[in-house]
Formats: C-alpha cells, sequence, structure tokens
C-alpha cells in the first residue's frame, strides 16, 4: 500500500489502517501478501459492526434531501435487506448510494478553465485512469501446456509481453464508461492476458523460458481507480495541492505524489485505440490535510464519503486516491459519525459547529497506538519533505 499514515497535524490518523493492514505491499502477489482474514476478523471482533458481505446497495429511499433507507440485495440469493439510519457512507468507490440519492456528481477530466488547474487538458474529456486485471503465474518443476486459443486476439512477438505477471501498468478501459462498460474493460482485460499468456507458451520466440511457468492467477474483479466523484462543500484540485493551500477544516493527510495515468501510446497505437498498457506521471507534494468539507455531499444531508469518490477534481483524485489515504479518511468520518450521533448535527453543521470536537478525536485516534509501522512507502514516487504542516 502506498501513502503515509501517522502524518501531522494529526499523527495518530491511520493507526486503524496501520492495525488492520497487510505487513507485506505490492501488486498481483500471492493472496497471503493481502491478509484478508486479519482484516476480516477485526471487522468480526467489534461488537458494534454489522457485517453483510455480498449485499450490493441498488436503490435508495429518500425524504427531502435525507436519505432513510439503503435497500440492498445478495448477490448469491437475491434476498433483499432495507437498512434504515440517520446516517450513511458512500464508500463505494463509484459514489453509487450519492447517485441514487441524486447528489450531484463528477466524472472524467474537468477543463483546465474550470479549477485554473496546469495538469488539466484545455477541454473537458471523459479520459479515466483505467481498470485493471492483474495476473500472474508460478515457477513449476514441470512443464506445463496452455491452450494455444482460436478466440483471442491477433497477436504477434511485437504485440506481446513477455513477462509472468500483470502489475498496475496492466491497465485498460481509459476513456470508456467506467459505470455502464466495466463488464466490456473487464473482459477485454482477461481477453489480453491470455492471448498474451497463449502466444508466450505456444509461439513466441523464446518460449522455451515460459515452459515451467504456469498461469496462476487471474483477477476475474477488475481493480477500478476512478468513476464517480461526489461533489462536497469543498473540491480539492491541483493548486490547492501544488500551492499549499492549507484548509481550517484539514483532516487525514493525502502524501502520495499526484499519480495520474494515461494510456500508453505505442500500445494504443498497436490495438486500434484499445491500450492495455499505461504510464504514470506525477507531480509531487507536501503532505496536504483533505478538507472535511471534501467528505461529505454538498446535496445530501446525511451522507459522508471515503475513499475515491470523494469530492476533488480529476487531477486531485491522482494523490487522495491511495488505500491508507481512504482508509484515514474511514478513520475521519467514523469520528464524525459519532459526534453527529451525540450532538444531532448533520455532517456540514459539523464543519461549522463543532469542528473543535472533530479535531480533538482526530488528535486521539482510534485503534492501536503501540503498533510499528513497518509497511514500507512504495519509494517509487518520493514524498516531499512534510516539515510541519500546521
Ligand atoms: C491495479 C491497481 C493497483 C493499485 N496500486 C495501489 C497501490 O500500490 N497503493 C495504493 O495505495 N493504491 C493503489 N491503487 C489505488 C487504490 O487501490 C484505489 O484507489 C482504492 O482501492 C480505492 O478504494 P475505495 O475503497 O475508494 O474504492 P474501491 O476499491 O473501488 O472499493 C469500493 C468497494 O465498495 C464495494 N461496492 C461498490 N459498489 C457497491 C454497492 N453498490 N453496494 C455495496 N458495495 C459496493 C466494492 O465491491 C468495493 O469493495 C491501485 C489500484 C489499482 C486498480
Amino acid at each position: 500500500m502506498g501513502a503515509r499514515i501517522n502524518l501531522e497535524p494529526y499523527p495518530a490518523l491511520g493507526n486503524l489502517v496501520n492495525e488492520i493492514g497487510p505487513e507485506l505491499g505490492g501488486n498481483a502477489q500471492q493472496k497471503t501478501y493481502y491478509e484478508d482474514d486479519k482484516k476480516l476478523k477485526a471487522v468480526l471482533n467489534e461488537s458494534n459492526i454489522s457485517l453483510f458481505l455480498n449485499y450490493h446497495a441498488n436503490r435508495v429511499e429518500m425524504d427531502g434531501n435525507k436519505i432513510v433507507k439503503v435497500i440492498a440485495q445478495n448477490l448469491e440469493t437475491g434476498e433483499k435487506q432495507a437498512f434504515s439510519a440517520p446516517l450513511f457512507a458512500d464508500c463505494t468507490g463509484d459514489g453509487t448510494i450519492g447517485y441514487l440519492a441524486g447528489a450531484e456528481y463528477m466524472s472524467g477530466r474537468e477543463s483546465r478553465e474550470k479549477f485554473n488547474e496546469p495538469t488539466a487538458p484545455e477541454k473537458a474529456d471523459n479520459l479515466t485512469m483505467g481498470i485493471s486485471v492483474q495476473w500472474f503465474s508460478e515457477t513449476t518443476e514441470h512443464t506445463s501446456t496452455f491452450p494455444n486459443i482460436k478466440w483471442g486476439l491477433p497477436w504477434s512477438e511485437e504485440k506481446s509481453f513477455a513477462i509472468t505477471r500483470g502489475d498496475w501498468d496492466w491497465e485498460t478501459g481509459m476513456g470508456k464508461d467506467m459505470i455502464n462498460e466495466t463488464e466490456f474493460i473487464r473482459d477485454y482485460g482477461l481477453l489480453v492476458v491470455y492471448s498474451n499468456w497463449s502466444f508466450l507458451k505456444n509461439h513466441h520466440s523464446e518460449k522455451e523460458k515460459f515452459e515451467n511457468e504456469s498461469l496462476k492467477w487471474v483477477a476475474y474483479v477488475g481493480g477500478k481507480r476512478e468513476s464517480r466523484r461526489l461533489v462536497g462543500d469543498y473540491i480539492l484540485t491541483e493548486n490547492d495541492l501544488t500551492g499549499r493551500n492549507l484548509m481550517p477544516d484539514g483532516t487525514a493527510p493525502t502524501s502520495w505524489t499526484i499519480d495520474l495515468h494515461y494510456p500508453d501510446a505505442e500500445n494504443s497505437k498497436q490495438f486500434d485505440g484499445e491500450a492495455f498498457r499505461s504510464i504514470a506521471e506525477h507531480i509531487k507534494i507536501y503532505p496536504y490535510p483533505i478538507p472535511f468539507r471534501c467528505l461529505y455531499s454538498k446535496d445530501i444531508d446525511n451522507l459522508l464519503m471515503a475513499g475515491r469518490d470523494i469530492s476533488v477534481s480529476h487531477v486531485a483524485l491522482g494523490t487522495v486516491r491511495l488505500m491508507r489515504t481512504g482508509g484515514m479518511m474511514g478513520e475521519v468520518i467514523g469520528m464524525a459519525a459519532s459526534i453527529s450521533n451525540e450532538r444531532k448535527a448533520i455532517p456540514r453543521e459539523i464543519y461549522q459547529n463543532h469542528f473543535s470536537a472533530l479535531e480533538k478525536l482526530m488528535l486521539e485516534g482510534i485503534g492501536n497506538p503501540n503498533l510499528t509501522n513497518n509497511q514500507d512507502y512504495n519509494l517509487g514516487a518520493t514524498l516531499m519533505e512534510t516539515g510541519s504542516i500546521k
């Protein structure tokens, strides 16, 4: 996982992320790398959490600007379940709860003029970062074969990638509709993995190098980076981050570079505009505390957000989309929910009237503060020195 936790001005933020997060990092690795059991155990041990796995929220009921119920359907049994609550959090990545409730959202890239961002394109467009279908092979003692598939894409030595693992840059769907074309994008991701692997095993000039490689895992869930961003009372932009335009309602610091992905031009040319390889461009920033106003919807009175669907421009998403940063946002909105419950205040009122209470909780933190933070920081994209950011 990239991005830092335990940073000024709220060094206790991230303790919970650290407690449940994996020790190791890296994409497309064996499942033991991700320690999902540890996360599940932590949730099951928490008496205040009721866990509903495999339920997909697909409807909301409203009372004016408030959500009163979220209705979700079990993906295996089809059973429907209604959830009533005074407050909801949209952590769906796709901003689905906000969308169903009628909240304003943004998608694609904003024009340069819209937020005066140097990195934005002159004209708005629908380019987003893509979906990755990751994969890896394992080296075995015996040789193995792979079918010479007839349903794959036309492949050649020039088009092939003689590799044993599809990392983050095995990425596709940029420019497609990340909500309505998700399955097409995922299926294309699968198609190129199998087309390439079949070519390596059956036709490549160095195919003997792959004789003892066996395709071990291909993700059937595409990893998404970007879709809807719900609009809050504040929209974080590139200039806030690079110009250190600090806000009075700063919360969890975002610390990764502004890391934006684009289709690899050569790969795009070879595959008629359907690139499945990407490049990343990085802009370094100092850690920047994300304003609380980016973590609730401007339109829906009782809707908080955390993760990649918060209120940021496309460019600013490049840094806040990191897992540990999103995890800290989760800590913050959990704290905000407790204040909301105690003081009968909607999120906007926490910003207006109760922000000092949230500050106090952010300083105290939750989770075990005594664990060492032994996760490395994905040093590929190094951070500018932090100094004091208060
Ligand atoms: C290949 C790849 C490599 C990456 N590498 C890194 C890295 O090294 N370090 C890093 O920090 N970040 C990395 N990122 C970015 C990071 O993983 C994402 O930005 C981050 O996971 C976004 O988290 P999220 O919880 O906001 O959204 P998501 O990860 O999209 O999670 C949303 C969750 O909500 C669930 N959900 C969605 N809709 C509904 C619904 N209607 N009802 C119920 N549940 C729903 C989904 O099933 C999912 O579990 C990578 C991303 C990709 C794709």
